[in-house]
């Protein structure tokens, strides 16, 4: 561990910062791993140690650490201007220049967009601009939203009722909770972990007869949206089956449901594509959601881009609406957006997509080959984003015991050897930078290996598995 105990900062952390998803009494105990500086795909502790980050801060340092022209950019616009507001008919350069450039790489006719300041709120926008158009319509009755369960959406109380992973529901009040929900949750598409006997194709099948049957039940009438990740992240690295995407937007189009798609991970690079919806799975949704990549995490930003026909209804003098009465005072920060101007320019000069698309299957395949490992049950994902899942009985894909800890014992294990992985349950994740070089992806794929080893002789040790 790199921070000193009983010294300044540290115990600072331990007595006076909550932690997002602190996990406790052990985040209490142990205290927090601390880091001063970043290189490239290198993170360094304030003692000098340096680690390769395998999950690009969290899946959002795409463009890598120490890029001086993103400084640059960034001190250049806080001289000029660090802030004034987009209100009304307010606005700055690089409030205006962002979103025409995101116009232009977003699919079909999604050329408008709404800034805020990271995804969580970009969830939300996307949701109450959603109301906004029915209301506009004159079908107030159209509110429910659609979402999967162990998605995750984020952290607002309305993201966090779309969100749809269980042991994040413990403790709070959702919007899915009641009798009257607002958030209806479907089943989650999980290749891995489908109904056994079940092709592919059939479970595709009956993902979409679940779609269609619950939106009969509540109504698409009464129905909004329905919101998606391309590939649920956080919850797990869940891989629909083929063509998921396409035939949910098609029913959503059948019943007049917007099809919101959270790209506020896979934007920006991480599978390959500025977006993905189009390239990979063949949809324009009526709505992008992203943050994120979309500056690299430099500065914190997020957007919506949705398409001139919302626009259209929403902007027509209407007696049903009054003002678009939504915003933050950070929508379209003159500082954050020259930070995504200069992090897209960054992204097209070096074309990172295409080195993503290159590299992509050396990453899938460095990391199959820990597959022939005991404890390791699937290994999936597209482009710079992967899981690894780990279980007691390869053959029945049967869990470890919770008390095993599993995901957190192969973190700790990669980070003594110099690697960030992300645990989350019995998993780890992997969202690297998309700088990584081949030779950073057999080492990091090879120090997983000897991590994966020695736990899997820890747990022999203490007989908590036999393989
Ligand atoms: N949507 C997805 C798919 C995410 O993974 C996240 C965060 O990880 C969010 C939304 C929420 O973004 P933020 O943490 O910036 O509010």
């Amino acid at each position: 561990m790199s921070g000193q105990k009983g010294t300044g900062y540290f115990e600072d952390d331990r007595r006076h910062l909550l932690h997002p998803f602190a996990e406790f009494p052990g985040s209490l105990e142990d205290g927090s791993r601390f880091f001063a500086r970043g290189e490239g795909a290198w993170i360094y502790d304030p003692g000098g140690q340096r680690f390769l980050d395998g999950i690009g801060g969290l899946w959002c340092v795409n463009i890598g650490y120490g890029r001086e022209e993103m400084v640059r950019a960034i001190a250049d616009q806080a001289s000029a201007m660090p802030y004034y507001n987009t209100f009304t008919d307010m606005s700055s350069e690089p409030a205006a220049t962002l979103a025409a450039k995101l116009g232009s790489l977003a699919p079909g006719d999604l050329k408008r967009v709404f800034f805020t300041s990271g995804g969580s709120l970009s969830v939300d926008t996307a949701v109450r601009l959603a109301h906004y158009y029915y209301q506009a319509q004159g079908r107030p009755s159209k509110k429910l939203i659609l979402a999967r369960r162990d998605s995750y959406h984020g952290s607002t109380y309305l993201a966090a009722s779309i969100s749809g992973i269980a042991p994040n529901r413990a403790g709070f009040h959702h919007l899915a909770d009641g009798e009257s929900p607002l958030v209806h949750h479907l089943e989650c598409p999980n290749l891995y972990r489908a109904p056994a006997g079940l092709s592919e194709a059939g479970y595709l099948d009956s993902l979409i007869a679940e779609l269609e049957s619950r939106i009969a039940e509540l109504g698409a009438e009464n129905i909004a949206c329905f919101v998606a990740e391309p590939i649920i992240g956080a919850g797990g690295v869940l891989i629909a089956p083929r063509g998921y995407h396409r035939a949910a937007l098609e029913v959503c189009r059948q019943h007049d449901i917007l099809y919101i798609c959270d790209e506020v991970v896979t934007g920006f690079g991480r599978l390959g594509w500025m977006f993905c919806s189009e390239p990979l799975y063949d949809i324009c949704p009526d709505m992008i959601v992203c943050a994120k990549g979309i500056s690299s995490g430099y500065i914190p930003l997020g957007a919506v881009i949705f398409s001139e026909r919302i626009f259209e209804c929403i902007s027509k003098p209407n007696p049903r609406t009054s003002v678009f009465s939504h915003g933050f005072t950070y929508s379209g920060h003159p500082v954050a957006c020259a930070a995504g101007i200069k992090n897209i320019e960054i992204l097209e000069r070096e074309d990172l997509c295409g080195r993503v698309r290159t590299l992509a299957p050396r990453f899938k395949q460095a990391l199959a080959s820990l597959t022939s490992l005991g404890i390791v049950g699937d290994v999936r994902g597209e482009g710079f984003m992967h899981a690894i899942e780990f279980v007691a009985d390869k053959r029945g894909k049967q869990s470890f015991d919770s008390a095993v800890a599993i995901g957190k014992r192969v973190a700790e294990a990669a980070y003594d050897r110099g690697l960030i992985a992300r645990n989350v349950g019995d998993l780890i994740i992997l969202s690297p930078p998309l700088i990584l070089t081949g030779e950073q992806i057999d080492d990091l794929a090879q120090t997983l290996h000897a991590a994966i080893r020695t736990v899997m002789e820890d747990l022999r040790r203490e007989s908590l598995w036999s393989g």
